[in-house]
């Protein structure tokens, strides 16, 4: 028997994907499906219950009673037992006889109990379907619109509607495309004629972002990867004509196993698709020489960052998405690197980037074990006060080296400040080493 729960065994990480992308991707398939046309079941026993269109219910009557009728069965064998064993350990002949009367009254119940059970365990799952049955899905339809509206920031009672009538069977990470993807198999569970019909499998797919900078369609990346893979094919290590992740685990294996870095570390590196980081991979590991163009300072920094015992870094890969701060920044320094909190609002109108995120891209932020973030705009003026926000205003940090702006977000760990400077590929630090190019893309 089906239940929403069954999303909860995929306790495993199997991929990384963009809620956004994933909503869309859902919503999209959902609506063809209903369109279209998919299998169907009618479930038995099994009751929709609509108190409003965002508060669907499904009620697992079978189920319930097979769980009922289980508990009430051990209840009666731990009665039985109890009496038998009262029975035996007295010698007052009239206290025995009313024990074993007892006995012999649960061990009926116990008869009738396992006969009941056996009826409901024999009840079909679930029945033929009909030709034709009645299903409102208004409901739904109104559900999944909220979706795509709210993209990743989805209410919590859309989320918990939503839970009630989709059904997420697998989440199955497709190796042999490129970008890799993830294939998400669901039924949707609709209300027909009182009861529950089970429509599906759907099918849609995104991207699997845990592999991204591996994959990015990106000169630099794509390049950086096949030397690795030729490198690594040289040293005899993985059969790389398969997919293309082999190349990532044997990378990380490598870095685990011969240099004693950290799992969550090697793994971090092998899917960056940097061409640096690997040109630093394969000199720690076999020897191979540095490219001339690259700072010993960010090598030394790489180093020190990966082989640490104690190396941080959240969620599982390398450059994290930093468009929206990236987006705020750009506002300001296109306003002259100077902006107040109301202006840069309205310059920001259009993006989803709002007053509250602007708030906390101003300061030390922190997600999940990650290490902190650093502030991407310098607070100005009065933000004691919560009133009036006109006395609020932000700036670009400056570069020290060269007196632009640090204006390029970029979060990766060989980058604790998250900032770049772009005419020096710099962090706004003193003692910043300068990044290759490609870090300027990420
Ligand atoms: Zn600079």
């Amino acid at each position: 028997m089906a239940t929403t729960s069954d999303t909860g065994r995929l306790a495993e990480r199997v991929a990384s994907i963009d809620p956004a992308e994933f909503h869309g991707a859902v919503q999209a398939a959902a609506v063809a499906a209903l369109r279209d046309g998919a299998p169907v079941e009618l479930l038995d026993g099994v009751e929709f219950w609509r108190m409003s269109d965002l508060n669907a219910r499904v009620t697992d009557t079978r189920g319930r009673r097979i769980a009922m009728l289980g508990e009430e069965l051990a209840d009666a064998r731990r009665a039985y037992d109890q009496a038998r064993r009262n029975a035996n350990s007295t010698t007052n002949e009239k206290l025995r006889a009313d024990y074993l009367a007892d006995s012999e009254r649960e061990a009926d119940r116990i008869t009738a109990l396992e006969a009941d059970l056996a009826a409901a365990e024999a009840q079909p799952d679930s029945a033929a379907t009909p030709d034709a049955f009645d299903s409102d899905c208004d409901f739904l339809a109104h559900a999944l619109a909220g979706l795509t509206v709210h993209g990743e920031h989805a209410p919590a009672e859309y989320v918990d509607a939503l839970s009630r009538v989709i059904e997420f069977d697998a989440f199955t990470p497709i190796h042999t495309t490129d970008p890799p993807q993830v294939e998400v198999t669901f039924h949707l569970l609709l209300p027909a004629d009182g009861r529950v019909a089970r429509f599906g499998p759907i099918t849609c797919r995104v991207q699997n972002r845990a592999y991204r900078n591996t994959l990015r369609d990106n000169g630099e990346t794509q390049r950086a990867r096949a030397l690795m893979h030729q490198r690594l094919r040289q040293e005899g290590h993985a059969d790389l004509d398969a997919a293309p992740h082999r190349a990532v685990d044997s990378l990380r294996d490598l870095l685990v196993t011969q240099l004693g870095w950290t799992r969550h570390a090697a793994r971090t590196l092998a899917t960056s698709g940097v061409g640096a980081l690997y040109d630093i991979a394969a000199h720690l590991l076999w020897g191979d020489p540095l490219p001339a163009g690259l700072d010993p300072a960010y090598v030394e920094l790489v180093t020190t960052t990966y082989q640490d015992p104690g190396f941080r870094w959240n969620p599982h890969r390398h450059a994290l998405d930093c468009t929206l701060r990236q987006t705020a920044v750009d506002a300001v320094v296109a306003a002259g690197g100077h902006l107040g909190f109301t202006e840069l609002e309205t310059a920001l109108t259009n993006t989803t980037v709002d007053d509250v995120r602007i708030t906390v891209y101003s300061r030390d932020q922190t997600i999940g074990n990650g290490p902190t973030w650093h502030p991407c705009l310098e607070r100005r003026g009065d933000w004691i006060q919560q009133h009036p926000k006109s006395g609020r205003s932000l700036a670009a940090a400056t570069c020290p080296h060269c007196n632009g702006f640090a204006s390029r977000v970029v979060r990766t760990p060989e980058t604790p400040a998250d900032l770049l400077c772009p005419t020096c590929r710099r962090m706004p630090t003193t003692n910043s080493p300068t990044y290759p190019d490609t870090y300027l893309t990420l």
